[in-house]
């Protein structure tokens, strides 16, 4: 889907905006191209290109020749031109990623998120880790755009805070966008991990895919990142897509919202391992609720239900029906074309709910004979988080809006 620009000169940076996008999403658009695409004068786009050219932001490719007339010549990003920093913090993992504008990584690193008692702490491994990937990159910072940083919620998205996610112990009203940026001098956004997954997906898995689409993100808690009519919806305070609560077993336990049976309380990883303890699946010798224990403990459930233990898998096929449930209340209230999952947990139970969500969902779906789903994992892997922060600084640079960019505009 092409945007149209407009042939005003006070709008300079919006059709630079609207190009660049173009560029990126037609790899190899003669500047005669452009001008069709985006319904901007030959005259504004070649001045446009010219700026891009001397910034270095793109290069031209080659020429092609469509019989007679003058062959034309095609431009195409120059990915290491410009970068993003992306910063996932799991209350399990910290992952900090370099992207290249083209969508590449670059560099990476990942540790487990320490158990500190203060978020003070966990902000400068943060810190500390965002400037050794920096480091190891060689990257001059002249060419870093900004920093994304993809967290748990509830956030603060105008103020940059983490409120008080349910998983990270001791994080109250943490301004934690602040910190990152007065300590690198580099433009920070923050975003719900949820959210920047989904930007993941829009920007570096399926640029120009379904512009309809939930990504279900699984990891110590369940969310989903939404993107409607190409748009990531974020909401009025950056909290869209609290699936937590959508009721999938009427019989199941209480939770603390009042309600019996939400997602929360029964197929999150704590619960579920919880339940596999309490019928004796798994041994209940976990010393604690963290979420690295957790974790394995759901892993071990994981590899003997592949084993062919039949409680185990009894217990996971009862997870996939629920989670089934919670994405048919989602599809229905949103009519998406697609659904994609992933997130931390993605690759112990994808294989699970690969095979047997889409035959649920199509039973629970109202549109289902109207036009069809399609339900896969991500392509991008557990790094997804970490990948749609760096996105968060590239949707903001290059997607055009009247508000934004970043990129220079002389
Ligand atoms: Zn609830």
């Amino acid at each position: 889907m092409a945007r149209r620009g407009a042939n005003q000169p006070s709008v300079g940076g919006y059709n630079e905006a609207v190009v660049l996008d173009q560029i990126r999403r037609a790899h190899g658009h003669s500047r005669v191209e452009l001008a069709d695409a985006t319904g901007l004068s030959a005259q504004t786009v070649s001045n446009i290109v010219q700026r891009l050219l001397d910034a270095g932001i793109v290069e031209e490719a080659g020429r092609t020749s469509s019989g007679r007339g003058k062959p034309r010549t095609t431009l195409r990003l120059v990915g290491s031109s410009r970068y993003a920093v992306g910063v996932h913090l799991d209350p399990g993992l910290i992952t900090v990623v370099v992207l290249s504008i083209d969508g590449e990584v670059v560099a990476r690193h990942a540790r487990a998120t320490p158990r500190a008692q203060d978020p003070a702490d966990t902000v400068a491994v943060l810190i500390e880790d965002i400037q050794a990937v920096l480091s190891e990159s060689g990257i001059d910072r002249s060419r870093i755009v900004g920093l994304g940083i993809a967290a748990p919620g509830p956030i603060d998205a105008d103020r940059g805070i983490v409120v008080d996610p349910p998983n990270l112990l001791g994080w109250d009203r943490v301004p934690l966008r602040d910190a990152i940026a007065e300590a690198t001098g580099l433009a920070v956004v923050l975003d719900k991990d949820v959210t920047a997954a989904a930007v993941a997906e829009k920007w570096v898995a399926a640029p120009g895919g379904a512009p309809n689409f939930a990504f279900l993100y699984l990891g110590t808690g369940l969310g989903v990142g939404l993107v409607v009519g190409d748009e990531v919806v974020r909401g009025g305070s950056g909290n869209a897509g609290e699936i937590g609560h959508i009721v999938v077993d009427p019989e199941g336990p209480s939770c603390a919202c009042g309600l019996r049976g939400c997602i929360a309380v029964t197929c999150a990883p704590l619960p579920l391992v919880e339940e596999a303890e309490r019928r004796g699946v798994l041994e209940a010798d976990r010393e604690s609720d963290d979420p690295t224990r957790v974790d394995a403990a759901l892993t071990r459930l994981v590899h003997m239900a592949e084993d062919g233990d039949e409680r185990a898998r009894d217990l996971l096929q009862r997870c996939t029906v629920h989670v089934a449930r919670a994405l048919a209340v989602v599809s229905n209230l949103l009519d998406v074309d697609r659904i994609v999952m992933g997130g931390p947990l993605w690759d112990r139970v994808g294989p699970t709910f690969t095979e047997a969500i889409p035959p649920l969902l199509d039973e629970m779906r109202v549109a289902r004979g109207v036009h069809p789903l399609s339900i896969a994992g991500t392509a991008l892997g557990s790094d997804v988080g970490a990948i749609g922060a760096a996105c968060l600084i590239l949707d903001e640079a290059l997607t055009p809006r009247p508000t934004s960019l970043l990129v220079p505009s002389a």
